[in-house]
């Protein structure tokens, strides 16, 4: 996308090349016949000179300005070259090889013509600007090899001269170019340009020194700059490697912050808008735990030319760490064109990666936030933004959300609850609570559900709703789900080695329903904690097995075939179909609590409730209500036939020692009838 250009530059450029013509046609006119003698004399010097200024314009010096960033200094050193010929041998031979060098290295690296032009107008206007001093001031030009001192303070004058004039010519028209603020520009340049003037100034007289004794100790001059060159070489490549990644050779999450500050700047002086985009591979995760890290590594390597695809050149695209990557769109209009351009990079990643003869299929997720223009905006609270916005996106499945201020609950909180969580497991902070499953005919308890918590150091007791999507984005998921399988059945086997006829009922996300591994790890589990599989239940949602229906099947049929009993969790509010839902190896379905808790006083919720019960009984499946919060709700599910209740009405959900307790008072009250126990249903 072309920038405007301000419609002023044109003209601008104009006027700076005539003066340059008119400066040259002003020298030839009246020093071209002795400027071409000297020359004439001294081929080897001049001509040695001449090359100098050429290498030095095409190899510009570059270096880290210090500051952090990746802004380079670029030191022109062909200046000190035209500038000593200028003190050898007056303007006209200055000018010819400043711009010879100029115009070599602009047209070797395709620089359009008309800035070609300017260029070469600016160094004859510098030129000029440094003779009228240098002339003025001392006894140039002068080939004579005894250098009068006093004619240093001229040198001086004359690169300063030289200064005055190149330095603000040449910032207008970059700020005008890149439509930024040339005073602030200024400012930010001025004292690095400053600078460098006067090292080359000062390096001027050396060059000329040498020079004026013998040609041969030109080229000597070569020898520090070249050991410039190489301790700039290493530097920058030192700073490089602070500032990228070292696996994709993209910017780093240093970087990507200050380009993002750097944007925020520059849109606010302009009046556009930045917009920060925060992608993170979908699919990543498995691609690494089922192929290995090489591969993984390969594709990530493969994603920053994709988006390169969509990208402008200008845009930032960095690597923030392990599947997260960074864009940086500067001088964006509007929301719609920043989420154009995330919808593009969706599509762009979505076609499938070719990995060592793998063909590689990965979905992103991508947040986005757009700056507003508030003079408090940081580039950290852009991302902290995209970042929420990216959970956001992830959550939902909806490829790219935009950053809006109730999206906050994900925000820093959740961020710093997935670095704890990573400790969760490993410091025992999970505990694994149990509710009561009760027999509606038997009225007694037939099975437990495993309902897990955190216990959280800080911020006390977590219940599941506000870490488990947290703990399947991250694939914590895998080790929670395998630690409420250990806990539970260990727990299982002291409540039956104590006369109980329990089975326990663990959620499974589905994240961990499409691990092909999976069964096998239940077998191990179930081995070591020496229970049959029959006394294990697994409860799964519909939408987590309609998620990958294929891969769901042969899981699920797989764990069939060991004899552990799959329960469909929270029935009705998914879209599966039924035809589909009966074709799998599938024991019990909960109707969920949503129609179940309201029944008694909600016709609606009464009749879906009933129907599902019906309809799970004439399938052959075990029904089970959760959500029973009242006795007038157990006894209309006692009416339409529904075989198990969960629900506060009974019990919610309690650590083990409680539970056993609680058992043991709700069986001996039902046997002993004594009316008025607290916890004793009667119905
Ligand atoms: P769920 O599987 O539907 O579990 C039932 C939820 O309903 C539990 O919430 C339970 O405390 C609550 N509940 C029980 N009886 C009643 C009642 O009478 N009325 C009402 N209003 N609610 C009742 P909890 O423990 O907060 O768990 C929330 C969800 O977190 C669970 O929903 C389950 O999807 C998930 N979860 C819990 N533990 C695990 C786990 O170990 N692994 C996985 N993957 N998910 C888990
Ligand atoms: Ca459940
Ligand atoms: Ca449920």
């Amino acid at each position: 996308m072309a920038r405007p250009v301000n419609k002023l530059l044109p003209v601008y450029v104009a006027l700076v090349v005539a003066a340059g013509l008119a400066a040259l046609s002003f020298h030839l006119s009246t020093q071209g016949s002795a400027a071409a003698s000297t020359l004439r004399a001294n081929p080897v010097v001049f001509g040695l000179l001449a090359v100098m200024a050429l290498a030095a314009e095409v190899r510009p010096l570059s270096f880290p300005r210090g500051n952090g960033t990746d802004h380079r200094g670029v030191v022109g050193l062909s200046f000190a070259f035209a500038f000593a010929t200028l003190l050898l041998a007056g303007p006209v031979p200055a000018i010819l090889i400043y711009i010879a060098a100029s115009v070599l290295s602009d047209v070797s690296s395709r620089v359009v013509w008309w800035k070609t032009a300017f260029n070469a107008s600016l160094y004859t206007l510098s030129i000029s600007a440094a003779a009228a001093v240098v002339g003025t001031v001392g006894t140039f030009p002068t080939l004579d090899p005894v250098f009068d001192p006093r004619n240093l303070a001229a040198v001086f004058l004359g690169g300063f001269a030289a200064f005055a004039v190149n330095t603000p010519l040449l910032m207008v028209a970059l700020t005008n170019f890149q439509r930024s603020s040339t005073a602030s520009a200024m400012r930010d340049n001025f004292l690095f340009e400053a600078r460098v003037s006067a090292v080359l100034t000062a390096i001027s007289p050396l060059v000329a020194v040498a020079a004026q004794n013998h040609a041969a100790m030109v080229p000597l001059i070569a020898v520090p700059v070249v050991i410039l060159y190489l301790g700039a070489a290493t530097t920058l490549a030192k700073e490089h490697q602070a500032l990228h990644d070292a696996l994709t050779g993209l910017p780093n999450r240093t970087l990507f912050y200050d380009r993002a500050e750097h944007a925020l700047k520059t849109a606010r002086r302009t009046g556009t808008a930045v917009a920060l985009l925060i992608i993170d591979l979908d699919r990543f995760k498995e691609v690494n735990d089922t192929l290995g890290h090489y591969t993984g590594d390969q594709l990530l390597k493969e994603v920053g030319p994709r988006l390169q695809q969509v990208l402008r050149s200008a845009d930032t695209i960095a690597r923030l760490g392990g599947d997260e990557f960074g864009v940086v769109l500067e001088n964006v209009s509007s929301e719609r064109e920043a989420q154009a351009i995330a919808a593009k990079l969706i599509i762009v990643l979505q076609g499938p990666f070719r990995v060592n003869d793998l063909r590689l299929d990965v979905e992103a997720s991508i947040g986005i936030a757009l700056s507003t223009g508030d003079v408090n905006e940081t580039g950290e609270l852009l991302v902290q933004h995209a970042d929420v916005a990216m959970y956001a996106a992830k959550e939902s499945n909806s490829g790219y959300t935009m950053y809006q201020t109730h999206l906050d609950h994900y925000a820093p909180d959740h961020l710093s609850l997935v670095a704890d969580l990573r400790g969760a497991v490993a410091n025992g902070e999970l505990e694994v609570y149990y509710q009561p499953k009760v027999g509606i005919e038997s009225n007694r308890v037939e099975g437990v559900e495993a309902l897990v918590r955190w216990r959280h150091p800080v911020r006390g007791l977590i219940m599941p709703d506000d870490f488990i999507p947290l703990a399947e984005q991250t694939g914590l998921i895998k080790p929670l789900t395998f630690f409420v399988l250990q806990q539970s059945l260990d727990q299982l086997r002291r409540w039956n080695s104590n006369g109980l006829n329990l089975t326990v009922a663990v959620n499974l996300s589905a994240r961990t329903l499409h691990d092909e591994l999976l069964p096998s790890a239940i077998a191990r589990i179930l081995r070591i904690a020496r229970m049959p599989p029959e006394s294990l239940q697994l409860e799964l949602t519909e939408s987590s097995i309609m998620a990958d229906r294929v891969r769901s099947q042969e899981v699920l049929d797989e764990l069939d075939r060991m004899g552990i009993a799959i329960s469909i969790d929270d029935f009705g509010t998914g879209y599966s179909s039924l035809a589909y839902l009966k074709r799998l190896p599938v024991q019990e379905i909960k109707v969920d609590k949503s129609f179940v808790v309201n029944m008694a006083n909600d016709e609606n919720d009464s009749v879906i409730a009933c129907s599902t019960v019906e309809l799970g009984r004439n399938l052959g499946l075990r029904t089970v209500a959760e959500g029973v919060e009242t006795l007038e709700v157990l006894r209309l599910l006692r009416a339409v036939g529904c075989d198990q209740a969960q629900g506060f009405y009974f019990s919610h959900p309690l650590p083990a020692a409680e539970l056993t307790q609680w058992m043991d008072e709700f069986h001996s009250s039902r046997s002993s009838m004594r009316a008025n126990h607290p916890n004793r249903p009667a119905m």
